[in-house]
C-alpha cells in the first residue's frame, strides 16, 4: 500500500494550481535527506557534543579574530558539519521545488536551511532566512561574498567596499536576522495564499509566523512531513513522507494539470 496520502497529494497538487501566488519554507528535514546531520534529536550534532553557547554572535563580535581563526582550521562538531555540508548534494525533494519555480506555480522559497543546497539546486528566488554558509557577510554594508572574493592574509577580513567587518552569512545565535532577507520574508508572506510546509515544523520564531501569517488571512498550507507536527491542525493538506519523495510526487501532478 502507498504510504503516501494519494487523496491528500491530489488535492494539494490542485490547490497550487489553483493559487494565486504560492510560497514555500523548507527546514532541517530537507537537508536530512542529504546526509547533513541535524542539530538536535538522534544524531543530532548538538545531541552528541553539547548544545553551542546561545551568544554565538555576541562571542564574534568580541572576538572576530579568533572566531575566524576557528571557522577556517575547524575542529570538532564544526569540522563535522563542514565535511558534511562540502559532500551534500541537493536531493529530489530540492529539485522538486526548483520544477515548481519553473512551472510558474511557486513564486519564492523561504528556507531555514544553510547548507546552500537550495542554490545547488536551481532555486531562484530564494530567501535564506538563517543565512548561507558557503557566503560571507559585510556586517557594515550588508554585501555577501563568496570565499574567493575575500583576502584571509589578515584576520578579521574586512569588506572589499567598505571595509566593515566581515562575518560568515549564517546567522549565529544572538545575531540579529539580516534585514533584507526578514523583510523579504515578511512581504512574500503577506503575498501567499497558498504555502507548502516541508522539512520543517516552523516551531523557530520568526520562521513559525509565516505559515500562520498565510493561515490568518485564509491562505492554505500544505505540510510535508515525516511525522505530525504542530502544524498538521492548521494544514489544509498534510502529507506525511520524507519531502525528498513527497515533493516530486506533487511536482508531476501539478505539471499534469498544467
Ligand atoms: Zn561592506
Amino acid at each position: 500500500m502507498d504510504p503516501v496520502d494519494a487523496e491528500a497529494l491530489e488535492a494539494a497538487a490542485e490547490c497550487l494550481v489553483r493559487a494565486r501566488y504560492a510560497i514555500a519554507l523548507t527546514g532541517a528535514g530537507l537537508s536530512v535527506e542529504s546526509g547533513i546531520p541535524p542539530f538536535r534529536g538522534p544524531g543530532g550534532l548538538w545531541t552528541k557534543h553539547g548544545e553551542p553557547p546561545m551568544n554565538g554572535f555576541q562571542r564574534f563580535m568580541a572576538n572576530p579574530r579568533k572566531a575566524w581563526e576557528e571557522r577556517l582550521n575547524p575542529s570538532g562538531p564544526m569540522r563535522e558539519l563542514w565535511d558534511a555540508l562540502a559532500a551534500a548534494r541537493p536531493n529530489p525533494g530540492h529539485d522538486a521545488l526548483v520544477e515548481l519555480e519553473e512551472l510558474g506555480i511557486l513564486r519564492a522559497l523561504i528556507t531555514q536551511n544553510v547548507d546552500n543546497l537550495h542554490r545547488l539546486a536551481g532555486s531562484r528566488r530564494l530567501l535564506e532566512i538563517h543565512g548561507n554558509a558557503t557566503l560571507i557577510r559585510c556586517l557594515g554594508c550588508v554585501t555577501r561574498f563568496g570565499r574567493d572574493e575575500i583576502d584571509f592574509s589578515a584576520l578579521p577580513p574586512r569588506c572589499p567596499h567598505c571595509e566593515g567587518l566581515l562575518k560568515s552569512d549564517t546567522v549565529s545565535f544572538g545575531e540579529p536576522i539580516p534585514p533584507d532577507v526578514l523583510e523579504g520574508c515578511f512581504e512574500e508572506a503577506a503575498r501567499a495564499d497558498c504555502m507548502i510546509v516541508a522539512g520543517t515544523s516552523a516551531t523557530v520564531y520568526p520562521a513559525a509566523q509565516f505559515p500562520l501569517d498565510v493561515r490568518e488571512r485564509g491562505g492554505d498550507l500544505i505540510e510535508v512531513n515525516p511525522y505530525p507536527s504542530e502544524l498538521t491542525a492548521v494544514s489544509r493538506y498534510a502529507i506525511q513522507g520524507p519531502a525528498g519523495e513527497v515533493l516530486p510526487r506533487l511536482a508531476a501532478l501539478v505539471r499534469e494539470r498544467l
